[in-house]
């Protein structure tokens, strides 16, 4: 994949960058490594201000990233200035709590005593330079999610973006740098995926971090196992939105719409399966489809635009054969199932709704990445949590019930890092984020995100 800026909304190629050459590789990498050195001895409080001016910066440059973000891959424009301010946000949470979320672990007394320690606690050390390979679906948050506490914890990071977004990617270590960050402590290389193999078995990088689809995870985890190197890996999802009869059906239906087709449908914890009671069944499907058909697809910079074009055409193509297969195989397109006439340059694609779908079908087991709802009729409770848990995913899950039998059933049993009652999945720095099964391992976020790339050392002092 060249590395270059593709207007998705008209196709036109805007701009092309050279990959990076290996002098300057090796450059890069050598700065990473001395910038360890200094950057993992700063105290928090020195960390939590270059943090905070980043955040101030991302703050100010909103309205420009934003629009670069719109360029690059397609979000529609007031979704693009969300991203930067709950960017900025996440940066602040971490600035301000990365010392408490690191705070040495201390044992129980007796069991310092039983270890014949005078004292011993757990202390949490940086690992080294972090490699992130990361995706254009969410090309700033989905580096802040790392960048913030890897830096806070006192790594270094080395940024592989997506190599259709590389305005946002170069962006980033700009930010950075205006922030007062010392050189090395965060940069961009701009390579492709063929180079990630090498930086990562450089003996100067000890950890990666991917966000991606299951080929791209599986190929790092990898060459990563066979460097024995830490990995986190936040793969696909095909997340289930369970609807049982005592839901709120109208605000059920809203929500389900905004779940499904945010980010133009873009999203891993996009809610991409939709499992219904039986007796709600067509009440929900009917205003489901009303809803998804009345959105309004078109030009992401245009305020008024729903749902923008899919950031390549390869990704559109990707979706027109997963939903072709199930046309051909029997499902119904209750809505869409086509590209829209009206639009002919540019890749997008119609908000679509198919029912009947089946376990033979190809979208019953692989992630539909773009604006499009399979529905699926079921009896009752059980029935509703085997066809949610018959994924090869298990990134979030979302339940709309008011019954607390049910919540607590569907809490137990669903097979994924996330259960969201009456509402739909959302990242927040407060909470851990991450799936099971091919949706990756691992977690971002939260006091666990920020100690995945930690060393976790026992200091223990025997009598003196
Ligand atoms: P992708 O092709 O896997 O690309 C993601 C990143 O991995 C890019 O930087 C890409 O570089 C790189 N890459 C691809 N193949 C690689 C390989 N063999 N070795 C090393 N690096 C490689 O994913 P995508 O199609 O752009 O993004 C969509 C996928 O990401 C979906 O499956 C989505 O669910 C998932 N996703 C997951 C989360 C989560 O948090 N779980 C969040 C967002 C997206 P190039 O661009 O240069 O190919």
């Amino acid at each position: 994949m060249p590395i270059a800026t593709v207007d998705p909304a008209t196709g036109e190629t805007l701009k092309t960058f050279d990959p990076l050459g290996p002098e300057e590789l090796e450059r890069r990498l050598a700065a990473a490594h001395a910038a360890f050195r200094r950057h993992r001895v700063t105290d928090f409080a020195e960390r939590s201000r270059l943090l905070h001016r980043a955040a101030d910066l991302l703050d100010q440059d909103r309205d420009d990233i934003a629009r670069t973000m719109t360029t690059e891959m397609g979000k529609p424009l007031a979704a693009a200035r969300a991203e930067a301010a709950k960017c900025a946000k996440a940066m602040r949470w971490y600035a301000d709590r990365a010392e408490a979320l690191l705070a040495d672990e201390h044992p129980l007394p007796a069991d310092v005593k039983d270890s014949g320690a005078e004292q011993a606690r757990a202390v949490y050390r940086p690992l080294g330079v972090v490699l992130a390979v990361m995706p254009w679906n969410f090309p700033l948050w989905q580096v802040i999610r790392f960048a913030a506490p890897a830096l806070m914890a006192g790594n270094t990071g080395l940024l592989k973006h997506a190599s259709n977004v590389p305005q946002t990617a170069l962006y980033l270590e700009d930010l950075f740098r205006r922030a007062g960050y010392p050189e090395g402590c965060f940069q961009t290389l701009l390579i492709g995926s063929g180079a990630v193999e090498a930086v990562l078995r450089d003996r100067r990088v000890a950890a990666a971090t991917l966000t991606g689809s299951e080929p791209a995870g599986r190929s790092v985890a990898a060459i990563a196992g066979d460097e024995i190197k830490k990995t986190v890996l936040e793969l696909g999802g095909s997340d289930p939105y369970v609807v049982m009869p005592s839901a709120d059906l109208e605000r059920a239906a809203r929500t389900a719409v905004t779940a499904r087709v945010q980010n133009n449908g873009q999203s891993c914890i996009a809610a991409k399966r939709f499992i219904v009671h039986t007796d709600v069944y067509d009440a929900f499907a009917g205003r489901f489809t009303e809803l998804m058909a009345a959105l309004t697809v078109g030009d992401p910079m245009n305020e008024s635009t729903d749902v923008g074009p899919l950031a390549t055409e390869q990704g559109r193509a990707d979706l027109e054969e997963l939903v072709d297969d199930a046309l051909g195989n029997g499902a119904v397109a209750l809505c869409g199932g086509k590209r829209p006439a009206a639009l002919s340059r540019g890749w997008y694609y119609e908000p679509t709704v198919l029912a009947g779908v089946t376990p033979q079908m190809r979208i019953h087991h692989e992630e539909a990445f773009g604006p499009v709802a399979t529905l699926y009729r079921v009896r009752d409770l059980d029935e509703a949590l085997d066809v949610a848990n018959d994924s090869p995913f298990g990134l979030s899950s979302n339940v709309w019930t008011r019954d607390e039998e049910e919540q607590r059933r569907f809490a137990r049993d669903m097979g994924a890092g996330g259960v969201f009652f009456n509402g739909m999945t959302a990242s927040h720095p407060a909470f851990p984020f991450g799936g099971v099964k091919r949706s990756g391992y691992g977690r971002e976020l939260s006091g666990h995100g920020i100690r995945e790339f930690c060393n976790i050392t026992t200091v223990w002092h025997g009598a003196v």
